[in-house]
């Protein structure tokens, strides 16, 4: 009897890495261009220099439950669901989170 492949069904547990913070390249300082003589204690990493990073096998898409629709980021400008500045009128923003799922980009 031939042995058939096991098929990977159970998820791989979440790996955690330490790397080299991102911001300051492993320093744990940032140069201040105010004075070059200076380093700013980096906020990414707390002077650390390091930063973990959870290694999490990725197996699709996590769905969110709630969630209507998809829109590409403003810029900072945060703005309540479907409401346009100034006119108040509403207009459904970007793409359904069906089409989302659907591969589809906003
Ligand atoms: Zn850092």
């Amino acid at each position: 009897m031939a042995k058939r492949p096991h098929p990977n069904t159970l998820p791989l547990p979440p790996q955690v890495l330490t790397v080299a913070c991102e911001w300051c390249t492993g320093a744990g300082i940032i140069i201040d261009r105010a004075d070059v003589t200076v380093g700013v204690l980096c906020a990414g990493c707390e002077g650390r220099g390091s930063r973990q990073l959870t290694i999490q096998p990725f197996s699709g898409r996590r769905r969110i439950d709630g969630i209507k629709r998809v829109r590409r980021s403003g810029g900072g400008v945060w703005m309540s669901m479907n409401q346009l500045p100034r006119t108040g009128k509403t207009k459904p923003v970007g793409i359904s989170y069906g089409d989302f799922l659907r591969d589809k980009l906003p």
